[in-house]
């Protein structure tokens, strides 16, 4: 993982607090600067339907085009846009700008059905005008809801979960799907699942990179797959970097995949017409 960040991950955040402080404004400035410099960019990761490796969707993952630091990993800004209240504006670039170029390519004969994925942090998920904001953009590039899936990352639910339980009913009934991420490497995981609605579950790839030759990996994986199939809901299998890691997932009854094996985020410019090279149709098929 650390080879696709950038150069900051390892120069930023070293020697003493006072340091790190000082560091942190700057990349806090930096960050500011960025967003009026235009220079956050989405790429997408396909997600594949195991059974026909079909692509059925993508998530869109934001990276950060700096003019001095080059591309850079949202594992190194994220935590930082969090913690300086700029996720705001940049999760609403990011959400926009996805939205503005699938709905570009449904125009172009995409299949209808093709579900995009948004990484949605709780941050901006209670800001009072969030729902607004959210039917907005749908309204404004004529997307259908039910093209969209926002990821909330299962850690930060615990937040406020009253609060966060009936935004989430309310962007649901405007038909936006809910995905529940990283599902697995929270606290209290199977409370979630009673106090939150959700449409879809993503199993961390901590567990997918090690279940082949992990029985313990393994049993976490089969369990919420079956978790997930008696919730009724598809399961995303995040990380899969082998075919042995797809068969293998598959034959436990995991319906969808995502992972470097079937491609790794791309502008979708670059996105090929087949993926790998392993026979799989893309969306234009
Ligand atoms: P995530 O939402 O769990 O996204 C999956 C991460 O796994 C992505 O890292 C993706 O590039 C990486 N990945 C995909 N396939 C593989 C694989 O086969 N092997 C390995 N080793 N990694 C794989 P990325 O793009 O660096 O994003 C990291 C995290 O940053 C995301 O984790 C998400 O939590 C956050 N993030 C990204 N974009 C946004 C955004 O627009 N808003 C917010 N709030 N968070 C974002
Ligand atoms: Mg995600
Ligand atoms: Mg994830
Ligand atoms: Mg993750």
């Amino acid at each position: 993982k650390a080879k696709d960040k950038g150069p900051i991950s390892y120069e930023v955040f070293q020697g003493s607090m006072a340091e790190q402080s000082t560091q942190k404004i700057h990349l806090i400035a930096e960050l500011n600067a960025a967003i009026e410099k235009n220079e956050f960019r989405v790429y997408f990761q396909p997600v594949v339907r195991l059974s026909d490796s079909k692509v059925i969707g993508a998530e869109a993952l934001v990276r950060w085009q700096s003019g001095q630091r080059g591309l850079v990993a949202p594992g190194v800004f994220i935590p930082l846009a969090e913690e300086s209240g700029l996720i705001l504006p940049i999760g609403h670039w990011v959400l926009r700008e996805s939205c503005r170029q699938i709905a570009e390519r449904l125009k172009n004969g995409w299949a209808s059905d093709f579900d995009v994925h948004v990484n949605v942090s709780v941050r901006q998920l209670i800001q009072s005008d969030f729902y607004q904001k959210l039917e907005a953009i749908l309204q404004e590039f004529s997307l259908s809801p039910h093209n969209l899936t926002l990821e909330i990352t299962e850690s930060i639910l615990i937040e406020d979960s009253n609060v966060i339980a009936t935004l989430i009913s309310r962007i649901r009934l405007l038909g936006v799907s809910i995905a529940i991420d990283d599902f697995g490497t929270g606290y209290s995981s199977m409370s979630y699942l009673h106090q939150f609605a959700f449409d879809c579950l993503k199993i961390d790839q901590s567990f997918v990179s090690r279940f082949l030759d992990n029985h313990k990996s393994e049993a976490i994986v089969s369990a919420i797959i079956r978790l997930a199939g008696g919730f009724d809901v598809p399961l995303v299998a995040e990380g899969v970097e082998t075919l042995e890691q797809a068969q293998r997932l598959h034959e436990l009854g995991c319906q969808r995949a995502q992972g470097y094996y079937f491609g790794r985020p791309a502008p979708l410019e670059e996105w090929p017409e087949g993926w790998c090279g392993s026979g799989q149709s893309g969306p234009l098929s």
